[in-house]
Order: C-alpha cells, then structure tokens, then sequence
C-alpha cells in the first residue's frame, strides 16, 4: 500500500468544497457539459466517492433527452444553471 494519508486530505479538500445538494444544482449542466472545468473536476470528484449521486447522474444521463424536454417548456432550470454558471466562472 503506497502512503494515501496524503491523498486523502486532498480529496478531502476537494469535496467538501462540493455537497450533495451543489451536486444535485450542477448535475443537469454537467449532463449538457456546460460546466467550467473546475466545476467539472469538483464534480468528478464528488460522484465518484457518492454512489447515490453517481447512480443518479449515471439516470441523468439515460434521461436526458427526456428531461431537456421539459425544460424547453418551462424554461427555469435553464435560468438558474445560467445563474451558477455567472456565479462560478472565474477568470483563470
Ligand atoms: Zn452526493
């Protein structure tokens, strides 16, 4: 075994910047990969060690075009990844 108490507080660091309710904002936008590339890793990072939202961003995916339906009609999902999207893009 190679020493990951290092790794671990790393990957730490990195989730706790991310819950599951922040998962659950960013997961339509990260379905269309309309997220930064920050957003993105952070993201990675969170569903990777979450199985449940893993599983459902894995549904996400399988429901996309289902889902993109609806939001074509009632348009407000759209309006708040838009809001996400000013609030976390930083120059680089
Ligand atoms: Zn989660």
């Amino acid at each position: 075994m190679t020493d990951i108490t290092g790794f671990n507080h790393i990957t730490y660091e990195l989730t706790r910047t991310m819950n599951c309710t922040e998962a659950q904002a960013l997961m339509s936008a990260a379905v269309d990969g309309e997220l930064t590339l920050k957003e993105q890793q952070i993201f990675e990072k969170h569903i990777l060690e979450c199985e449940p939202c893993r599983l459902e961003f894995n549904e996400a995916k399988k429901t996309k075009s289902i889902i993109r339906e609806k939001i074509v009609r009632f348009k407000a999902p759209q309006s708040l990844v838009n809001t996400i999207l000013k609030l976390s893009s930083s120059p680089q």
